[in-house]
């Protein structure tokens, strides 16, 4: 079994670099985003903003979340509900980043996460899995690019999605979720320990990918 953490700000291209890299290395890709997007929906459904002034501990008690494979594809889904169109939206990335500063939240997601790793190859992407999530990891890498260049990255992702959007309100969002992320109290984004920095920023997607692979097949020889 091998793992490869992969950690970095939101927009930062690790999820589509992380599926090429599964599927040309026979990894299973597991997007932890999802998870947090999945809780910050079901808070969403119930009324909430991204205050949360509730009881998370006591909702999180009647909440299942849970991954599957389809294909190649992961779903998630909230409560036995298949909710993967559900959890790109702007509102629900905003969502996810304030449930994801929530202790409880972190501590319901992070044993799902583990076991995906001690079952199966993976390629994980998220903000914590170098640090937390699995520290023991085979190789940990960090992936990152200027705000400027994240959001339009986004911005065009969204825009092919078919979805309304205005590139200021995306690059001021992805500016407050890296606030949110980098200066929360638990499990904060930040390079693992033993990380490896990889900055996409002036690298097409093609060129990002050829380094991410030589950097990994020299990382999992060692
Ligand atoms: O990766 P994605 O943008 O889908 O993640 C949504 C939000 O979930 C992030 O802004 C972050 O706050 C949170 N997250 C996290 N830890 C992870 C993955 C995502 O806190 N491992």
């Amino acid at each position: 079994m091998i793992s490869i953490a992969l950690d970095g700000p939101a927009g930062a291209g690790k999820s589509t670099l992380a599926k090429a890299v599964a599927k040309k290395l026979g990894l299973i890709y597991v997007d932890t985003g999802a998870l947090y997007r999945a809780v910050g929906l079901k808070f969403s459904r119930m009324g909430y903003n991204t205050e949360l002034n509730c009881d998370i501990e006591n909702i999180l008690k009647s909440t299942a979340v849970d991954i599957r494979f389809i294909g190649q594809e992961q779903h998630v889904f909230l409560d036995g509900e298949d909710v993967n169109s559900l959890i790109r939206t702007p509102e629900i990335s905003m969502m996810a980043s304030a449930v994801s500063a929530k202790p409880p939240v972190r501590a319901f997601l992070l044993e799902l996460q583990r076991k995906l790793a001690r079952e199966n190859s993976v390629i994980m992407d998220g903000r914590d899995i170098g640090t937390v999530v699995l520290p023991d990891a085979t190789l940990k890498i960090y992936v990152t690019a200027t705000p400027e260049t994240r959001a339009d990255r986004r911005y065009k992702e969204l825009k092919d999605n078919g979805m309304d959007v205005n590139y200021d309100d995306i690059l001021n969002d992805i500016k407050k979720r890296d606030y949110n992320d980098t200066h929360r109290a638990v499990a904060p984004l930040k390079v693992a320990e033993g990380g490896i920095v990889f900055d996409t920023d002036n690298l097409d997607f093609e060129a990002a990918l050829c380094s991410l692979i030589e950097i990994i097949n020299k990382g999992v020889k060692n």
